[in-house]
């Protein structure tokens, strides 16, 4: 079966059509600017070159169109609209409601709905993605894959915040944690590495992107993540803070006259490592050339970054009594060896040993540890697209 793997964005829509049975990318791309002026398509039938197509698209219904176009043109496209089996959506929140992927029907619609006020930003985008694929592929199944699923194992005492009680029960404000499908991935692919039960396992994923955020997985499932209401909390991220004390809001909105949404702004945009290197860049292939070149905000950003990261791998070793192996995944977490290097020159106190020559690795699956390790370094590659198609090829065959 085909399936096609939407990730709707505000003013953007990434998509990757897969075949079920090999697990090969068919074709991917990329909408972008919808809603703004200057929009196009860009995309890649496999084997094949890039494609670019500026044109209009006012809205997703559009996008949509021109994706199906992509896809099914006679000159260059690759399936026929019907050979197009399911959709498989990812959703960013599902709340406590969604513990694991479903098909998508009435029902579920509102309940993504419901629980849009815990992503504004992302959840309705998600939903305008849904209904534009029903109203161009009207009865074709549609999955929808949550952010926050994996880590609805976490207990009670992880996924509380200190805070009055109350607010849980009213609002439902508590840690629910993110990218939760690339933690179930690299957990799942770690044990299949390493040639043993995910249930006999003591697992820490650093997923370490533009995002970043860190999951403790215990016996198969995941006990506690560093990502909490919003993908704000946890580590310190490209532009995002990570974890800060709250009074540090107030302080800055008295001191600089700014409004809530100013100073959140702040918080998500202009932090991390972009505000700790004096806004060298939140790019860590730059940040890596500048603390090469001796360039100290690069130093201060990858340093302070490193330190977070192991700070959270001592707290998750000791919340599950142990660690296994440590896995390392996405853009940075793949493909920066110096960064890796970093973390894991603080991590002697449970017995980690680098193998230098094996962290040199770019992009795919390897040991990094030397034998005699405690603990098992590796880099393990996600794929949260292929993950996608799997559960909705699962929940439509
Ligand atoms: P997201 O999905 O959160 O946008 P990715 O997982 O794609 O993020 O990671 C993007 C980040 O990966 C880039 O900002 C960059 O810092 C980092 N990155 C990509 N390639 C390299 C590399 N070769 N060396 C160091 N960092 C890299």
């Amino acid at each position: 079966m085909k399936i096609l793997v939407i990730n709707c964005g505000s003013s953007s829509l990434k998509f990757q059509l897969i075949d079920s049975d090999s697990e090969q990318v068919i074709c991917k791309g990329l909408c972008e600017r919808i809603g703004i002026d200057g929009s196009r398509i860009v995309y890649t039938p496999a084997e094949k070159d890039k494609i670019t197509i500026e044109t209009p698209m006012p809205d997703h219904n559009k996008a949509i169109e021109l994706v199906i176009e992509a896809l099914t043109n006679k000159e260059n496209g690759v399936v026929s609209l019907d050979e197009i089996g399911a959709v498989g959506h990812r959703i960013v929140h599902g709340g406590e409601k969604f513990t694991e992927s479903v098909v998508i029907n009435d029902e579920v619609i509102k309940a993504i709905e419901d629980v849009s006020d815990l992503a504004p930003l992302h959840n309705p985008a998600n939903l305008i993605g849904i209904k534009a694929c029903q109203k161009a592929m009207p009865g074709v199944p549609m999955v929808a894959v949550f952010d926050t699923a994996f880590h609805q194992t976490m207990p009670e005492n992880a996924y509380l915040y200190g805070l009055h009680y109350s607010y849980y029960e009213k609002y439902g404000i508590r840690r629910y944690g993110f990218h939760g499908t690339s933690h179930s991935y690299v957990s799942k692919r770690a044990a299949e590495i390493l040639g043993k039960d995910i249930k006999d396992l003591k697992l820490i994923v650093c997923h370490l992107g533009n995002g970043a955020s860190i999951s403790a997985v215990k016996d198969g499932k995941c006990i506690d993540t560093s990502m909490g209401l919003t993908p704000l909390e946890g580590l310190i991220m490209g532009t995002r803070t990570g974890d800060i004390d709250p009074s540090v809001v107030e302080f800055i909105m008295k001191k600089e006259n700014l409004s809530v949404a100013e100073v959140t702004n702040v918080l998500n945009k202009k932090s991390g490592v972009f505000g700790l290197s004096n806004e060298l860049s939140s790019d860590f292939r730059d940040l890596e050339d500048g603390y090469l070149a001796g360039n100290e905000g690069a130093k201060r950003a990858v340093d302070t970054f490193a330190y977070r990261v192991v700070k959270y791998i001592g707290a998750y070793t000791a919340a599950m009594g142990g660690v296994d192996a440590i896995c390392f995944t996405a853009g940075v977490g793949e493909n920066s060896g110096f960064t890796r290097k970093k973390i894991i020159d603080g991590l002697g106190f449970i017995g980690a040993s680098l193998n230098e020559e094996a962290n040199a690795v770019r992009g795919k699956e390897e040991i990094i540890s030397n034998p005699d390790s405690k603990v098992t370094l590796m880099v393990v590659p996600t794929n949260e697209e292929l993950a996608i198609a799997r559960d909705t090829y699962a929940l439509c065959k």
